[in-house]
């Protein structure tokens, strides 16, 4: 760049110095010496105005590129290290900035080998799962054909035990699905006002057959029209069914389940109560990770995928919260959750979540 501009400068000096003589040799006055001086007078001076204004054009240039790297290196760098003073050596600060570019980069090498870590992890769970039902109903289809199939009573045992095996190998597809959909942002929320009272009568309609067989019964405390959040009502309808299954799964037969919220001015906190077998200090912060079960077998035979609460902290965080659990063993839990509270409108909330009825 230098050398050009000084090649550039020396030209145009020179071409301004030869017109400069050839214009003072048209009087007749000066002489050779005279021109001589001028030339070389005109000459130095354009060939040192010309050089600076070149040089000071480059220089702004390079200036602009120089600013536009340190934004880009900046942005990069904030990630690593945002308070490191810039060194006033040139040479220590390139070196400095080589060594914190490589540890960024190592940091996101270290990422990835995580994330590839927990995919391969992630893949060999659920081919244990997937397999444990199809393994079942396999081996139920080949007794049959080995020739059960010709007693009618172990026909019919195996063939429901088969259905059984596959049914929940739906559910467990079903919830993969909904995990996955969620994770990848291909379920997108929708919020509106919902009425938590509602939402958890529907969701306790589908659960009373079920609790009038074990004799649990599902109490709802509150009172309509008080606890209406900022939500979005399919997914908290999930994350309801899922923490209400949960409590009757685990409940012992003859007890309660409680569904209460607490309502603040800005806040309503939503709590499930069983008072079922509890979940041991140990494992209450691992529940919510995907397929943790604190007993695999007894979860298996519940009817369990171990990815219920998964799913419920997918979907509270899509709603910026998360689940608490309270547990005792042999005393029974309670999880709950908090949502941003809005004010009943006076008149038409009442029939406000209606339409969801038959939605979902
Ligand atoms: P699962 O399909 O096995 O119920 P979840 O993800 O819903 O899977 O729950 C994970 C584990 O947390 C369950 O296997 C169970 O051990 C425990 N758990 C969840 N809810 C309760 C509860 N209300 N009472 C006792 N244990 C629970």
């Amino acid at each position: 760049m230098v050398y050009s501009s000084r090649g550039l400068a020396l030209l145009l000096a020179f071409c301004i110095a030869f017109i400069t003589t050839l214009f003072l040799s048209l009087f007749r006055s000066i002489d050779v010496s005279a021109l001589l001086v001028a030339f070389v007078i005109s000459f130095s001076v354009s060939y040192l105005l010309i050089f600076v204004v070149l040089e000071f054009l480059i220089f702004r240039e390079i200036n602009k590129v120089y600013k536009l790297v340190t934004k880009l290196k900046k942005k990069e760098l904030s990630k690593l290290d945002k308070q490191k003073p810039s060194s006033l050596n040139p040479l220590k600060t390139i070196n400095e900035d080589i060594f914190s570019f490589a540890e960024l980069k190592q940091k996101e090498i270290d990422e990835l080998k995580k994330i590839e870590a927990f995919r391969r992890e992630f893949i060999a769970d659920v081919s244990h799962e997937l397999k444990t039902p199809i393994f079942a109903a396999q081996g139920f289809v080949h007794t049959l054909l080995d020739g059960a199939v010709n007693d009618k009573t172990v026909r019919t045992k195996f063939l429901k035990k088969a259905a059984k095996s596959l049914d929940g190998l739906d559910v467990l597809v079903q919830d993969l699905l909904t995990l996955s959909h969620i994770e990848t942002g291909q379920i997108k929320m929708h919020f509106e006002s919902i009425d938590m009272y509602k939402l958890t009568e529907e969701v306790f309609e589908q659960f009373e057959e079920k609790g009038e067989k074990r004799s649990i019964r599902l109490r709802l405390e509150g009172a309509e029209n008080k606890a209406i959040v900022y939500a979005d009502w399919q997914r908290i309808s999930q994350v309801m069914t899922n923490l209400i299954s949960n409590a009757i799964k685990h409940s012992h037969d003859d007890s309660d389940v409680v569904v209460s919220f607490d309502v603040s001015k800005k806040n309503v906190v939503t709590h499930v109560r069983d008072f079922g077998e509890g979940i041991p200090t140990e494992h209450q912060t691992r529940i919510f990770e995907r397929f943790y079960r604190v007993d695999k077998s007894r979860s298996r035979e519940k009817g369990g995928t171990g990815l219920g609460l998964a799913i419920v902290k997918h979907i509270l965080d899509g709603h910026n919260t998360r689940a608490e659990v309270v547990s005792v063993p042999a005393k029974g839990s309670t999880f709950s959750f908090k949502l941003p509270r809005i004010k009943p409108e006076p008149a038409d909330s009442g029939d406000k979540n209606d339409h969801h009825k038959n939605d979902h």
